[in-house]
């Protein structure tokens, strides 16, 4: 069974939850982004080197791991090489998220729409915090497609579309009246009746998104649709649900699922923009001594450092290699020693990986700023702070 995006929270929650009777739970994270690994064997390397080592250290290793437990995971690292090198192609995600616990039938799959830090863990749980952090990054959207007589509802969550319940028609609205066909006056009154119906039909469309609402629990709603039509049928909305508006498009019922989701993914970009170019603009207003800002690598390691971030800005895709004392989670940009345990720091290979984890840990907000990065050109990273110093 692939899980893909399209999980619900509830259902995450479950999987996140899982914990095995006396085996373990493996979690990979593996990047898969072209950008970095342009040939499927770059990361099916990366691929072999983790789950080798794995081997190593949990099954010839000298961990006192019993017998049972090896089997099972020996089971797990084979199913998961098997899968990333078998059948499977990432096609255009950056990421991927397998968790496998073979004695318990326990196997999910993630496709991510952002790169991951590449990484192997076994453990007596799945080690999901990785990917809600990713998933919290994206919104679900919830379009509906609304025309005179028939209404669609479809889900939009990380690139993917769903289409749900089918198309509901109402029988009640009758069709347009023809052109030509009738003197002025008998042609208001019909036109007047059929828009009652219409506005019945839109009202009925209406109780249905809210059901939808409870049902799915999508974060915004987008409305497709004729231009004159969409002002009326947002109107009838539930109040919460005109709160959750984010935006429309020309697209009724009848439009191919590739255009409804091209539409979407519109949509949600132009949110995405916003969002972020509201976020770096209160970076950059709160970036001064006393303010709620840091910004470049070292101040916001530091303020992570104090527990003071509330939100961590990252130019996607940035790396750059930093010092860590992995026991204390303490993280330098410069080398040194721990100042909590008094060891010698280690070089970290890419300490943006290791702000994102200790940020996942603190429950700090982690966005990457992919839309407007070239307004992080020259910081590359900052924080919004809690509080100042
Ligand atoms: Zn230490």
């Amino acid at each position: 069974m692939v899980t893909t995006g399209v999980m619900t929270e509830a259902e995450l929650k479950r999987m996140v939850g899982f914990t095995p009777d006396g085996t373990f739970v493996v979690s990979l994270y593996l990047n898969v982004d072209g950008a970095k690994h342009p040939r499927l064997q770059d990361y099916e390397k990366e691929l072999r080197g983790l789950l080798h080592q794995a081997e190593r250290e949990w099954i010839h290793g000298d961990k006192g791991v019993d017998k049972a437990k090896r089997r099972s995971l020996k089971q797990d690292l084979d199913k998961i090489g098997a899968f990333v090198t078998g059948n499977w192609r990432r096609d255009g995600q950056k990421g991927l998220a397998v968790f496998s616990c073979a004695a318990a039938g326990f196997w999910h799959v993630f496709e991510l729409p952002v790169g991951v830090p590449s990484a192997l863990i076994v453990g007596d749980e799945p080690y999901a915090k990785t990917l809600t952090a990713v998933l919290d990054e994206y919104k679900r959207y919830c379009v509906v497609s609304v025309d005179r007589r028939k209404a669609r509802y479809f889900t939009v969550y990380l690139g993917e579309i769903e289409e749900h319940h089918g198309v509901f028609v109402d029988e009640r609205v009758p069709d347009q009246v023809k052109e030509g066909e009738w003197a002025s006056l008998r042609q208001s009154r019909i036109a007047r009746h059929i828009e009652d119906h219409v506005l019945h039909h839109l009202k009925d469309v209406a109780g249905l998104t809210f059901n939808f609402f409870l049902e799915h629990s999508f974060d915004r709603l987008i409305l497709a649709g004729r231009s004159e039509l969409i002002p009326k049928f947002r109107a009838v909305l539930h109040p919460y649900l005109q709160m959750r508006v984010a935006g429309e498009f020309q697209a009724g019922p009848d439009a191919p699922l590739p255009e409804i989701l091209k539409e979407s993914l519109r949509v949600e970009e132009d949110i995405q923009r916003r969002e972020e170019e509201a976020l770096l603009h209160r970076l950059e207003e709160e970036a001064h001594p006393g303010g709620l800002g840091v910004t470049g690598l070292r101040p916001t390691v530091d303020a992570l450092m104090r527990g003071q971030a509330h939100i961590l800005l990252i130019k996607a895709g940035y790396a750059t290699q930093g010092y860590v004392c992995y026991r204390d989670h303490f993280l330098a940009t410069a080398d040194g020693v721990c100042p909590v345990c008094g060891g010698k720091l280690s070089e970290a290979p890419d300490i943006v990986e290791d702000m994102v984890q200790l940020a996942i840990n603190q429950n700090v907000q982690v966005e990457h700023i992919s839309h407007v990065a070239e307004r992080l050109a020259q910081d590359k990273v900052g924080a919004l702070l809690r509080f100042g110093l």
